[in-house]
């Protein structure tokens, strides 16, 4: 499961990976080099809305390829960025690539695109992040609407300095998700309070969505808790056709998942997507 985070998976790279690394030192060595050797990329899950058919949003993915040892799932290198703060330069290197991005599309004259970066926890209180977004903005003059950020409910734990992080960024213009929603804790006091635009409905909902009464209540209830807050609210891990109509059914037409199409490298969102999109203005 790409889900559970934290401890899990602190767990798994320290077992699984072992057989791979020798030891989580090993997998650090590595990643420090990462950024220099260009094995990071970022690949584009779209958004289909299918209201309209239009695909206008897309998720910015991390992938990394080590020469050695091949790919390595971010669910395996997220944490361990995390424990070590590299997390903090691998963010800013995620911030400036879809930037890039997202500037090539406007030049191919796709301008009324959307790219949401995911921010983990310790990059969301660092002091920088904030006006790092704004200078990559300027390099590479791009439209703040174009840019989203998503945050989970964990990053949103200190209050203190939350509401002030996500004005800023509100106040940019940049559209804040909360990622994988319905699975922290302080979900309803939050969502009242902070400056939030979009819910993303958890994929551990969304999974069993046809055959789990409470996974159907639970998710109608986030998506009719998202209308009536004036939120758009977004259903990910998405697989088939029968919860694309269970999600129309319950009015929720933002849908992101390997039904319509995986995560995928900049080109290929071109072809299979943008061209076909025409969203050239
Ligand atoms: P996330 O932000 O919740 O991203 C959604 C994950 O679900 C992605 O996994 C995506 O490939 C996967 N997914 C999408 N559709 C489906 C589906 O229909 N079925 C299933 N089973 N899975 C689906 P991925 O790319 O492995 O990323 C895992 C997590 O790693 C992300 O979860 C996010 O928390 C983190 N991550 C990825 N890229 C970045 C990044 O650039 N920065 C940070 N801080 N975290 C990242
Ligand atoms: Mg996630
Ligand atoms: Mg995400
Ligand atoms: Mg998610």
């Amino acid at each position: 499961r790409v889900k559970e985070r934290g401890k899990a998976h602190y767990q798994f790279y320290r077992t699984e990976m072992n057989s791979v690394f020798t030891n989580v030192v090993t997998l650090e060595t590595h990643l420090r080099k990462a950024i220099d050797k260009s094995e990071l990329s970022l690949y584009y899950q779209p958004q289909v809305n299918t209201a309209t058919g239009e695909v206008k949003n897309f998720e910015a993915l991390l992938r990394w390829k080590d020469r050695e040892f091949g790919d390595i799932s971010p669910s395996n290198f997220i944490p361990l960025a995390e424990d070590t703060g590299l997390i903090i330069s691998i963010g800013y290197w995620v911030i400036e690539n879809a930037c890039r991005q997202i500037k090539t599309w406007n030049a191919l004259g796709y301008n009324d695109i959307h790219v949401a970066i995911n921010i983990s926890p310790k990059q969301f209180q660092h002091p920088n992040l904030v006006q790092f977004i704004q200078s990559m903005i300027k390099k590479y003059t791009i439209q703040a609407s174009s840019l989203g950020i998503e945050i989970t409910e964990s990053a949103m734990n200190d209050t203190k300095e939350t509401i002030p992080i996500l004005r800023k960024v509100k106040e940019l213009g940049i559209s804040i998700s909360v990622d994988d929603f319905g699975t922290g804790y302080s979900s309803l006091n939050y969502i009242k309070r902070f400056p939030i635009d979009i819910l993303k409905i958890d994929q551990s909902f969304i999974r069993d969505i046809l055959v789990d009464e409470k996974d159907a209540a639970i998710t109608s209830t986030i998506i009719h808790l998202g209308k009536s807050l004036g939120l758009e609210v977004v259903a990910e891990g998405v697989e088939n056709l029968k919860q694309v109509e269970f999600l129309s059914k319950a009015q929720c037409y933002k849908i992101q998942g390997f039904y319509y199409s995986k995560p995928l490298p900049a080109d290929e969102i071109e072809q299979q997507f943008l061209a076909k999109n025409m969203l050239k203005q």
